[in-house]
This record gives C-alpha cells, structure tokens and sequence, in this order.
C-alpha cells in the first residue's frame, strides 16, 4: 500500500515538471505559409491573423536575401493578438540554430549593468556564431575501461580505456585529465564515444546494442578491436553555434566561462568585444565560421527610454545585428524620458526605420481554434461543450486567460477522477480564479476594506 502511494506521488511530481516545461508557445513552430507565402488558417500552430503572417513572412524573405539591414520590425496590436507569437514563429522559420532572445523592454532598468550594456548583450544574445572545426574525431566503442594505480611510481592514476575502432593509429593511455572525464561522463563499457584527437577531449553518443562483455578478452588485451570499415565512422567535422555573448563572456578575463552558467556576467569591456570581433571576422574569411543572425525579440517596447531608442538606432547599423522584432500594445502615449508624445511611445526616427505589422483580435471561431491547439498541446481532453464554454470566455475576457484556465480545469477533472474536462470543471475554475474585468468590479465593491485605497481619496477617478 505504501508503495503504492511512493509510486503514485513519483508519478505526480513528474506530470507537474512536463507541464511546467510547456511554455505559453510551444505550440508555435512556424508561421504556417505555403511556399508562396501564403498564410493556411490553421498551420505550425498557427491560427488566423493572416495579413500579419504574410507581412512576417516577407520579412524573413527579405532576410534571406540580405536586405534587412539597418531596419526592424514593429508588431503593434491589442494585448492577446499573437505579437509575442508571430515573433516566435519567425525564429522558428529561420535556421534551426538561429538564436531567439526576448526580453521585455522593462529589464534594461537593473541596477548591475547600465541601459546600453543590457542592450548590447541582449544583442549579441541574438547573434549566433556557427563554427566549423576541423578536427579529428575518432569514434569508437568502449570495449573496456580501467584506472588503476600502480604499485610503484610515484602514485599517478593510470587509465586505460579500450575501443573498437577503424581507426588503428590511436592509443589510448590517458592521462590524469582524461580519467576525470572518464569519471565524469561516467563512461562505461558498451558506451559509443568520440576522443578529439586534438584536445583529447571525450564526448558520449549513445550506448551499444551489442554488450561490451560479447568481445573476446584477448581482442582486449591488445587495446583495440578491429572493426570492418564503415561499421563505425570517423568524424571529421564538428559543428556548433554559439552566440557572440558566450564567446565574449569566456573571453574577459574576470569572468571566466563559469559566469555563463551564474548568469551574472557583469559588465563586458569594450575592448573584449572589439578583439571577438575582429577575431570572428577573420573566422569568416577563413570559412570557419558563419554568423548566424537571430530574433531579437523586445516586448512592451514603449517600456525603454529615449536614450535607449537611440541606442537601438545605432545598434540596427551595426554590420552585425540580429533581427529586431519589438511588440507593442499602446497607442501614441509619451516617449519615456521626455515629455514628447508619440505613436506606440516611439521616436521618430525610430519609427521610420520599422517595418510595422499590426495584428487584429480574433474571431470567435480563431479563438476556438486557439483553444484547441492549446488543449492539445498541454494533453488535456475536453469536451466539445466546455471547449465552447472555453471559446465564449476567451471572447469576453481575454484570450490569455482562457488558455489559463485549460491547465486548472484539467487538474480540476483530474481530482475528480475524469478523462475529459466537462463545462462544469470550467465553470469552477471560472469561479476560483477571476480575470481582470471581475478583478476590478470587485476592487470598486471593497476598495475600503484595501490598504492606501486611492480611489477613495481622489474620488472615483477611473470610472
Ligand atoms: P501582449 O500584448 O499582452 O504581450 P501578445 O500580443 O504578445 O500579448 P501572445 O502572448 O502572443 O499575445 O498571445 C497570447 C497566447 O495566445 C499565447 O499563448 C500565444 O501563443 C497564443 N496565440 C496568440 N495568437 C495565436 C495564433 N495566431 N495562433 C496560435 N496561437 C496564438
């Protein structure tokens, strides 16, 4: 019985932990556009907001041919319109290592870095660097591994790890740097590795099918088991993307590469940064290294000030910039830091170097269609009726807060011991969690019983 309940709370811990990995888009893996970049109604995720989707669509086909630079993009729309999304579904379109960075534009105001180094590191986030190394890998199957320490000598750990390979001319007495890894990766007999033959450096593919034990002993003495040509490969090529950032965080001195695991990378100087940059460029010449630009996604982009917008002004001109999408869900409001107003809260100048994208509200068949994508992706059955339920209060309320109520409800049915979320279950979590409309009307019923009630004070301002 005990070990029933064990095994029970096992099981729910590691349903909560996947939930918790679906991220508010992961249903989004694309634009949804056929080759003309025509937008289907529902693709990759994708639902509606059609206009929006072809104009994203043409934007990423002028970065394919190179003619974005020096521009952005704006997507200006009502809260809950897919900003975020469409913004998410152009990185996915891009390369499958292109970085995608968002950032709200509230968090350049922290204290540990100024505002133009937030932004400049939220830049080079962006920017990936594809670097192609020509070193020589060997690939082989763990025969047998051993570290021993000898009877005599000094005390030094030897290792021996035993592989089958093609590739004869290796051996492998390792030193005390590659027992760690050995230890580390805890690498085992039957373990498929690669050994660089530069660094030394072990890295595990897989495990074997075939169990180490099956190989004759003897094979094992001698280090190595010769293997027919091509059964195992010899790799050649490594490739791998990193962004600008972590290349200039392991480079500066103080840092050093833990502080990208920290996050606390501090302030880089300029002078690091010139010298990656001139060090990646003469990658590029040499063919060892592609830059990949990324999305550099800024949320609620009113948020930055105006030293900020001129920052960014300069920032797009760069040779190497990533592709600046901002969202914004306000109308002409104050340039923050002046006391100009203008349209989205953005400067002129600014403005006029956008390629603006305005998204609608959607239909109440769109929002169904939403629901249901939604519904599917975090594994949750619903019932025909409840997901109409669903759709109506989406329409009323807010998108956002019917997808957050597809979570609960589901919880809620599962308590009950259900497989399919009813209109009931949706209509307690309805009552248990208020959306915002209700949050008010109640806020003007109790404002007294509230501590510091302006609206009290000041009269009924908002209404
Ligand atoms: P805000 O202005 O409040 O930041 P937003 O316009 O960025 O809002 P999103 O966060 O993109 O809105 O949308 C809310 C939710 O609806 C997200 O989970 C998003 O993935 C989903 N969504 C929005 N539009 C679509 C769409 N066209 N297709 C599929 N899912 C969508």
């Amino acid at each position: 019985m005990a070990a029933t309940t064990t095994v029970n709370k096992v099981q729910e811990v590691r349903e909560v932990t996947r939930l918790e990995r679906i991220g508010a888009h992961s249903h989004v893996r694309g634009l949804g556009l056929n080759d003309d970049l025509e937008p289907r109604q529902v693709s990759q995720g994708m639902v509606g907001q059609a206009p929006a989707r072809r104009a994203a669509g043409v934007i990423l086909e002028m970065i394919k041919e190179g003619k974005i630079a020096g521009r952005g993009v704006l997507i200006a729309g009502q809260p809950g319109t897919g900003k975020t999304a469409i913004a998410m579904g152009m990185s996915q379109a891009m390369s499958r290592d292109a970085p995608f960075q968002a950032m709200a534009g509230s968090e350049i105001f922290s204290l540990e870095m100024s505002k133009t180094e937030a932004l400049t590191q939220a830049f080079r986030k962006s920017i990936g660097v594809r670097i192609k190394e020509e070193t020589e890998m060997i690939e082989g199957e763990v025969v047998e591994v051993s570290v021993e320490r000898p009877a005599t000598g000094t005390g030094a750990k030897i290792g021996k790890l035993t592989l089958k390979t093609t590739d004869m001319e290796t051996i492998f007495d390792l030193g005390q740097k590659m027992i760690e890894q050995i230890t580390k990766e805890k690498i085992q007999a039957g373990d498929i590795i690669t050994i660089d033959k530069a660094t030394g450096k072990i890295s595990k593919l897989g495990r074997s099918f075939t169990r180490a034990r099956d190989y004759d002993a003897t094979d094992a003495q001698t280090r190595f088991v010769q293997c027919p040509e091509g059964e195992l490969q010899k790799r050649k090529e490594v490739v791998h993307t990193v962004t600008l950032h972590e290349i200039d965080v392991i480079n500066s001195r103080t840092q050093g590469f833990l502080a990208l695991f920290s996050g606390d990378t501090g302030e880089i100087k300029s002078e690091v940064r010139e010298q990656i940059n001139s060090k990646v460029s003469e990658w590029r010449e040499e063919g060892k290294a592609e830059i990949i630009p990324g999305v550099l996604f800024i949320d609620e982009v009113h948020m930055l000030d105006i030293e900020c917008f001129s920052f960014l002004n300069r920032l797009l001109e760069s040779d190497m910039a990533p592709v600046v999408v901002m969202a914004t869900n306000r109308g002409i409001t104050k340039i923050r830091g002046t006391n100009y107003s203008s349209p989205h809260g953005i400067p002129i100048d600014l403005l006029d170097r956008l390629l603006i994208i305005a998204t609608k509200p959607y239909s109440e068949k769109e929002t169904k269609q939403i629901l249901q994508i939604r519904c599917e992706e975090e594994d949750v059955e619903m019932e025909e009726q409840a997901l109409a339920v669903l759709t109506r209060i989406g329409m009323e309320t807010s998108l956002r807060y019917a997808i957050q109520l597809i979570t609960a409800a589901s919880l809620v049915c599962r308590k009950r011991k259900g497989v399919e979320v009813s209109v009931e279950d949706i209509k307690k979590v309805y009552s248990l969690f208020i959306d915002e409309s209700r949050s008010t009307t109640f806020l003007h019923e109790y404002q007294e019983e509230f501590m510091f009630s302006e609206l009290a004070a000041a009269g009924d301002a908002t209404s």
